[in-house]
């Protein structure tokens, strides 16, 4: 890529990071470290983990609900933008979804990075005015007798909906299990 091919996104974050790293605020060996990290180590497959041990363990469902940070913790997932999380679950009668109207906080250490619509003004606006449709958009539509319930993520509070266990699924595995819950079903706009 040569420098005219730059967006100027990427050339506002080259200047600042050329910055940092001429200042000895920021070592780029760790920066690279952690952007490897979230590319290739952190991803939704961590948060299916946690949805699929909650399906089929009842106690570990229990303690999810109660308090998520450290049942998360339980499965060797814990790290930064996860520190406070908070599990909703869907049930017959309750729909949740997951937004920052602020900004993008998001619950990095179960899902990895956010997808770029999660960031866009448009879903922060018109999730919370028009939950429905919203999720009409990403297909997902909800009986009137399904309230929705939308849950804005702070820099504090990061959320993970736990899905409705596909019907049919008796005596799955868990890695099974795991391996249908998609990261759509866990922000709340997709279903399983
Ligand atoms: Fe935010």
């Amino acid at each position: 890529m040569t420098h005219s091919d730059l967006s100027p996104v990427q050339v506002r974050v080259r200047a600042l990071e050329s910055a940092l790293v001429a200042g000895g605020h920021v070592d780029p060996a760790a920066l690279d470290a952690l952007v490897e990290t979230y590319e290739t180590q952190v991803g939704p497959h961590l948060g299916a983990r946690v949805v699929a041990r909650a399906w089929v363990d009842e106690a570990y469902r229990a303690r999810l609900l109660a308090d998520a940070t450290p049942a998360i913790a339980e499965l060797g997932i814990s790290g930064r933008q996860g520190e406070h999380m908070v599990a909703v679950e869907n049930t017959a009668k309750v729909h949740n979804v997951v937004v920052c109207t602020l900004c993008s906080c998001y619950p990095w250490s179960v899902l990895g990075l956010p997808p770029v619509w999660y960031k866009s003004a448009p879903y922060r606006s018109r999730v919370v005015a028009d939950p429905r449709g919203v999720l009409a958009d990403f297909g997902v539509t909800l009986g009137d007798d399904v309230s929705v319930r939308v849950w804005d993520s702070t820099a504090e509070v990061r959320y993970l909906v736990l899905p409705l266990r596909p019907a049919g699924s008796d005596g799955w595995s868990e890695e099974e299990l795991a391996a249908v819950v998609t990261r759509d079903s866990m922000i709340g706009v997709g279903t399983l």
